[in-house]
């Protein structure tokens, strides 16, 4: 099976989560599967990035394959958080979300300036979130070397925000 096959078999669709009228993809149940979990990792690991130096995981659902695509690489992984989890100095980013705003964070001195790194999260819908993650790398002086999501949401603009970028979508949903 195609690592979009086993995404297809082990991806659980709720309708009308977290509110009304959102057809909401959770990939937790696929990182659940053994095989499936697998063939994920080893397609962000075994993708032609160039030199990468770190993997940069998004709160909360690309926490779990930013460490294991770190640990495959032998490279360190930094978590991207919510505002308020990390502590020391940071750099912030707000960005728009469908009602109001959110803000990320990261330690800008967790990696030395000039680092390339890969972006990973598990869904990409308008693009907004790894825009400002985008934003975010390039303010603490890191070169993204590329972009890898699990699924990527058709016609939500999410790849135009992105251009310009290596972008690995390992599946995609209208
Ligand atoms: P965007 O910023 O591209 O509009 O939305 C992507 C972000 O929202 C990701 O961090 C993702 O985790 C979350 N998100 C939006 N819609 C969904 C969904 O249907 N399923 C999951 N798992 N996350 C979603």
């Amino acid at each position: 099976e195609t690592t979009a096959e086993l995404i297809d078999a082990h991806l659980l669709t709720v309708q009308d989560f977290p509110s009304e009228g959102i057809l909401f993809r959770d990939v937790t149940s696929v990182y659940a599967n053994g095989e499936a979990f697998a063939s994920v990792v080893d397609a962000f690991a075994s993708h032609d990035w160039g030199q990468v130096d770190a993997v940069l995981g998004i709160e909360a659902r690309g926490f779990g394959i930013a460490a294991a695509m770190a640990y495959a690489r032998g490279v360190g992984m930094v978590s991207v958080r919510k505002a308020g989890k990390l502590p020391g100095e940071l750099l912030s980013e707000d960005y728009a979300l469908e009602y109001g705003t959110a803000t990320l964070q990261v330690q800008p001195n967790v990696l030395p300036r000039g680092s390339r790194v890969v972006i990973l999260d598990d869904l990409l819908a308008t693009g907004g979130t790894l825009a400002a993650v985008v934003t975010l790398a390039e303010r603490a002086g890191w070169a993204v070397a590329g972009i890898g999501i699990v699924i990527a949401l058709d016609d939500l603009g999410g790849r135009a925000a992105l251009a310009g970028h290596d972008v690995l979508e390992l599946s995609s949903y209208p």
